[in-house]
């Protein structure tokens, strides 16, 4: 972890209130802070919000509706945030559960976290036209469970039941996958052979916890073999590294993202466990109580995998009109990482440009 130079002003309020006194109103009158304003810092994660699979499946969405034009349907949220989806929905896509409430012969985007190959199937069978915006990295770990399925392995899938992602990945090899969801699963587990158990795990989990499971796992199974790779992604990684550092010391963190979305719960959770006196999550500025502002100097912010920028604007903007001053970037990884669209859609943008130059 490499730490930005802006950390050391950070840790430090008499920096903060320095820039603070030197600032001035409109009519040129120097602000006066009272002590309280002047001990106040605003700290932000970088990096937070999007990650590179979300970034493409959301313009894996709004290439589709440049492309075929509205409705474009894409089954279950495209990404947890309720923004994203308005957003896209106001552009004319429509989100379903289940493919039989897409019409025979229509465009359908799969979500970034994953289908099973049972969904491909009903796809087909109602002929419809796929896009498939799974991140690769969920599509690692789907690689993974056939690989380990494939040499009959029992594969132990650390998750939460019921998230898309575990459905989609257990999907792929149903006779091998029983799921975990912590430490206190690990006394039922039945399997064949105490020598042949693997185990994999959704992206999006907490780390510590993670490995804590994986801990309680190899003492009852010795054998137990590792993913080739981390199956907890690099944003997800990043993210908690990110919030631990402005945690610690924090009075109050707040997490931008959706309650659905499994990332921004873990940030949640691990702002806690890092030392912050209070942490919540809220999908944007309007949910924030005002009480829980009440005598706090420190405030950190981050958000989540899924979360647009502007909604983190929104909550420093807040922060800002109640005398809080400008957010201070802690800075503990870079990230470049970009993926390509589906190559199903990179086919169909090809094949327009190409007809639009003919014509
Ligand atoms: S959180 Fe990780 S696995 Fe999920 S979409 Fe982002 S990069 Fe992919």
């Amino acid at each position: 972890m490499s730490l930005g130079e802006p950390t050391d002003g950070v840790r430090n309020a008499a920096p903060v209130a320095r820039r603070l006194a030197g600032m001035s109103t409109d009519l040129g009158v120097p602000a006066v802070l009272s002590p309280d304003e002047a001990d106040r810092a605003v700290r932000l994660a970088a990096p937070r919000g999007y990650c590179a699979g979300v970034d493409r499946a959301v313009i894996t969405v709004e290439k589709a509706l440049d492309l075929y034009g509205a409705p474009v349907y894409v089954r279950k949220q495209i990404v947890h945030n309720k923004h994203v989806v308005s957003t896209l929905e106001d552009r004319g896509a429509i989100f379903v559960e289940e493919l039989d409430e897409v019409p025979p012969g229509r465009t359908v985007v799969f979500s970034a976290h994953g289908v099973s190959p049972e969904v491909h199937r009903q796809a087909a069978e109602r002929s419809l036209k796929t896009i498939d915006a799974t991140c690769p990295l969920v599509t690692k770990v789907h690689h993974e469970a056939k690989r380990f399925a494939g040499e009959d392995y029992d594969i132990l899938l650390i998750g939460h039941e019921g998230h898309e992602e575990v459905e989609g990945t257990a999907g792929e090899a149903p006779g091998h996958i029983q799921l975990v969801q912590g430490p206190d699963d690990v006394a039922n587990i039945e399997v064949r052979d105490p020598e042949r158990v693997a185990w994999l795990s959704q992206t999006t989990l907490s780390v510590d916890e993670t490995m804590e499971t994986v801990a309680a796992i190899r003492e009852r199974f010795p054998a137990l073999l590792d993913p080739p790779s981390d199956d907890i992604c690099y944003a997800t990684q990043n993210r908690q590294l990110a919030v631990k550092e402005i945690a610690h010391d924090a009075d109050l963190v707040i997490v931008v993202g959706s309650g659905n979305s499994s990332n921004s719960v873990r940030l949640v959770e691990v702002a806690l466990e890092a030392g912050a006196r209070a942490a919540y999550r809220v999908d944007d500025a309007s949910e924030i109580d005002e009480a829980w502002l009440e005598g706090v100097d420190t405030v950190s912010v981050t958000s989540g995998a899924s979360v647009p920028e502007e909604l983190v604007e929104g909550v420093l903007a807040l922060l800002a009109e109640r005398g809080y001053p400008d957010a201070q970037a802690v800075h503990t990884a870079e990230e470049s990482l970009i993926f390509a669209l589906p190559p199903e859609l990179r086919r169909d943008m090809r094949a327009a440009e190409k007809a639009a130059g003919q014509a």
